[in-house]
């Protein structure tokens, strides 16, 4: 394995730690478990938005099963 592969492992890696870190928060990696996402400029206008990852619940299982990862990170 070169020196790329070594790269891409570990990218993987903390990848994976992140999504299992939220996994044991139960939260959304996308929204953190708000359910919505904040542009700034929305916020001035006072809109919000479901969040696109878990369809607005924020649980990680919503997101996991809407990205279809469930197979493999539950
Ligand atoms: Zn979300």
């Amino acid at each position: 394995m070169g020196l790329f592969g070594s790269i891409s492992q570990w990218t993987e890696m903390r990848k994976k730690k992140r999504i299992e870190n939220f996994k044991s928060q139960g939260t959304c990696p996308n929204c953190q478990g708000k359910g919505f996402n904040i542009l700034e400029s929305e916020m001035m206008m006072g809109t919000c938005y479901d969040c696109a990852g878990c369809s607005g619940s924020g649980s990680f299982s919503a997101w996991a099963e809407i990205n279809q990862l469930s197979r493999r990170f539950l």
